[in-house]
């Protein structure tokens, strides 16, 4: 179907376009009609829209993609009980906070993560909510998601091996097997769109070796084949996570995984950081990829996803900021600069550019999410999400020979303007909405009696 003027919105001007999909186009455009991309071009070439949005001084990419979060987290943001400590003692003094988490706790802090997100140049989402007290919390999230405007794909996490049944989670937090599987098969039902273009779709994640049972992960392995959704979970994240693995069911986290079945090419998993040579090699074969979230890693202390060598066995690796409370900002723009910054001092300078770490918040993560060649390029057809970045002020003076690089490594950065399937959805660097301040109250509040901070 090819698309006609006039369109919808044409964004202008730029200092420079990058779609990912060709050449980047000095003073390029995008235009946009339907939510999806009409057409992009260079200067000169413009075409008529009902809508101009400027990125005059700006640099235009696809817009960035999350692969890992755990929004409600941003409740007990830098929670300072629980730095000091391991993952396990960090998911332990938390776990009790978080079994207060209901149906309008994880609506505000769903909203505001997503709009902080947007704020960040994020347009599309992954989150991994696994803590259950209540039913209908990812349908709480799913409504602030479609108010909000950011492209959803919400995981059905889970747990459901408690302290007494030998895992890490109190009593509190975990349901059955058989609730889970329930749900899951409830929320495809109601909410997974397959088609292009699709706002929604569902995934299924429970959480971590340490936190569910192996038949959850070999059920919910046979259930997302059957229903043509993805797998998500946590893998080979701590060195506990290892001992615990090897202690509980004799084989590594990478081996455990593998034998119930997730390895097969549906999956991606967030961090990935101790897995041997030999497990390399089994991901990249079994098409596994890896969320990479560096920030949270170096918080906790663990150490980092393997990047470089990941790559070299053929794993696709996308970018995730992970929980609220371990990476506590929720900005791809910082996420990315970050693995940046610590690829080179692991491996050298040339072990990673700044084009190389946009590649991975795009291109990397929406193969995370199961859509590459759809999302995290700006390409006619392709959905319309996309961002404007600032390149211009006292942050960016003397950056003139890569805009890509400046964008990177000055700043620090925010979008100016972020489209969603078409639509502003942050304008001028403001959320393009109303209700952020009844929000922000009603965030206070909750997180405020969760923390049992009393307000002055
Ligand atoms: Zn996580």
């Amino acid at each position: 179907m090819t698309l006609l003027p006039p369109f919808d919105l044409v964004v202008r001007d730029s200092e420079l376009l990058v779609t990912l999909a060709g050449d980047p186009i000095p003073g390029g455009w995008v235009a946009v009609s339907g939510g999806l991309v009409a057409g992009t071009g260079s200067v000169g070439t413009e075409p008529e829209a009902k809508e101009v949005l400027s990125a005059r001084g700006g640099l235009i990419t696809p817009g960035l993609i999350n692969a890992h979060h755990h929004i409600f987290q941003n409740l007990t943001r830098s929670y300072a009980p629980a730095l000091g400590g391991g993952l396990f003692q960090w998911l332990t003094t938390l776990y009790p906070l978080w079994s207060r988490l209901d149906e309008e706790a994880a609506y505000v802090s769903a909203w505001i993560g997503l709009a902080e997100l947007a704020l960040g140049g994020c347009t599309t989402t992954s989150d991994h909510l696994y803590v259950h007290p209540c039913a209908g919390l990812i349908d709480a999230e799913i409504s602030a998601a479609r108010e909000v405007g950011l492209r959803f794909h919400p995981t059905r996490g889970s747990m459901s091996l408690s302290q007494e049944d030998g895992g890490l989670p109190p009593k509190s937090v975990v349901q059955t097997d058989d609730e889970i599987l329930a749900d899951s098969e409830r929320l495809i039902a109601k909410y997974h769109d397959p088609a292009p273009g699709a706002m929604c779709r569902i995934a299924l994640g429970p959480c971590s070796p340490f936190s569910v049972t192996p038949r959850l992960m070999s059920e919910s392995a046979s259930l997302a084949e059957r229903r043509n959704v993805r797998l998500h979970t946590h893998l080979a994240e701590d060195r506990d996570e290892t001992k615990f693995c090897l202690q509980t069911f004799g084989r590594s986290p990478v081996e455990h995984f593998d034998d119930l079945g997730w390895n097969e090419g549906n999956a991606w998993v967030a961090h990935c950081i101790f897995p041997t040579e030999d497990e390399m090699e089994r991901l990249g074969l079994g098409k596994t990829a890896v969320a990479h979230c560096p920030s949270s890693n170096m918080l906790i202390g663990g150490s980092a996803t393997p990047v470089t060598q990941l790559t070299a066995h053929g794993v696709v690796i996308g970018l995730g900021c992970d929980g609220s409370a371990s990476t506590d900002h929720a900005s791809l723009w910082l996420e990315a600069r970050t693995a940046l910054l610590l690829c080179r001092l692991r491996g050298g300078p040339t072990a990673m550019n700044a084009w190389d770490a946009l590649r991975i918040a795009t291109t990397g993560s929406a193969a995370c999410l199961g859509r590459s060649g759809e999302l995290g390029e700006l390409r006619a057809g392709a959905p319309a999400d996309l961002v404007v970045w600032p390149v211009d002020g006292i942050a960016f003076a003397g950056a003139h020979t890569d805009l890509v690089e400046a964008w990177l490594r000055c700043g620090p950065v925010r979008a100016r303007h972020t489209v969603v399937n078409g639509r502003v959805v942050v304008r001028q660097g403001e959320l393009n909405m109303p209700g952020l301040e009844d929000m922000l109250g009603r965030h206070a509040r909750i997180s405020r009696e969760w923390q049992g901070v009393l307000a002055r």
